[in-house]
C-alpha cells in the first residue's frame, strides 16, 4: 500500500534531518516545501520572486502558490509508492488542498500518517540562530550541536557554509508565531481524524530516529 507520511512540527524541531534519514531508509522522496521555494527563488521564477517577499518576513507564502508547487511534485513518478512531506501542510487551508490533491492522484487506498515532532520550545530559537547549511549539497550543521569538522566549511564538499536569510533571530521569532497560529491547529485536526502519531523529538538524532522507526 502506498505510504504517505506528513512530518509536522515547529521550525527546527528536527523534521528535516529525520526526513533525510527516512527517505534513504524507505526509498521515498523527501519533499520539503521550504527547499522547493528556495530553489524557485534561486532560479528567479515569478513564483520564487512572489514567495521571497513572504519568506523574508517569516510568513507563509500564499496557499495557491505552494499548492501548485506541491501538486506538481506529488504527481511525479517517484511518488508512486510513497512520499515524505516535510513542511506541508502548514495551515488548515493547506490540509484541505492536500486532501484534494490526494483524492485526485490516489486511485487506491493509501496509508496516510502524520508524524508530529513534539519538542521543548525553548531549545528551538537557539537551534535556528546557530544553524548553517551548505549551499552546494544542502547538508545542515549547527555551530553548537552539530559542528562541521573545519569551522565554516562543509564536511562533504568543503564549500563555505551559509546562514539562511530567515534564520536570524527576528525572522525566526516571526516564524514561530506563524507556526503557533496557523500550523499547530493541525495537531488536533489530525488527532481527531485518528491519523496523528506523536514522537518525542527531544534528544539526539539517533534517539529520535529510533522513536520514529516505531511509528512509520
Ligand atoms: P522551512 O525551510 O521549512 O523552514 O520554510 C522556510 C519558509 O518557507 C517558511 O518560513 C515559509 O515562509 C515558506 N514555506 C515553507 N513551506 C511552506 C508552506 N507549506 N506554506 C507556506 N509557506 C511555506
Amino acid at each position: 500500500m502506498k505510504k504517505e507520511l506528513v512530518f509536522l512540527g515547529a521550525p527546527a524541531s528536527g523534521k528535516g534531518t529525520q526526513t533525510d534519514l527516512l527517505s534513504e531508509h524507505l526509498g521515498f522522496p523527501h519533499i520539503d516545501t521550504g527547499s522547493l521555494l528556495r530553489a524557485a527563488i534561486k532560479a528567479q521564477t515569478p513564483e520564487g520572486l512572489e514567495a521571497q517577499k513572504h519568506m523574508d518576513q517569516g510568513h507563509l507564502v500564499p496557499v495557491w502558490l505552494v499548492g501548485a508547487i506541491i501538486k506538481n511534485r506529488l504527481s511525479q513518478d517517484d511518488c508512486k509508492n510513497g512520499y515524505i512531506l516535510d513542511g506541508y501542510p502548514r495551515s488548515m487551508e493547506q490540509a484541505a488542498v492536500l486532501e484534494n490533491i490526494n483524492k485526485e492522484l490516489d486511485k487506491e487506498p493509501v496509508d496516510f500518517r502524520v508524524i508530529y515532532f513534539d519538542i521543548n520550545a525553548d531549545v528551538l530559537l537557539e537551534r535556528i540562530v546557530n544553524r548553517r547549511s551548505c549551499p552546494k549539497c544542502g547538508k545542515i550543521y549547527n555551530l553548537k550541536f552539530l559542528k562541521p569538522k573545519e569551522h565554516g566549511y562543509c564536511n562533504e564538499c568543503k564549500t563555505e557554509l551559509i546562514q539562511r536569510k530567515d534564520d536570524t533571530e527576528e525572522t525566526a521569532k516571526a516564524r514561530f508565531s506563524t507556526y503557533f497560529e496557523q500550523t499547530a491547529p493541525l495537531i488536533k485536526y489530525y488527532e481527531d481524524m485518528g491519523k496523528l502519531y506523536k514522537i518525542d523529538a527531544n534528544g539526539t538524532i539517533d534517539e529520535v530516529w529510533q522513536r520514529l522507526l516505531k511509528v512509520i
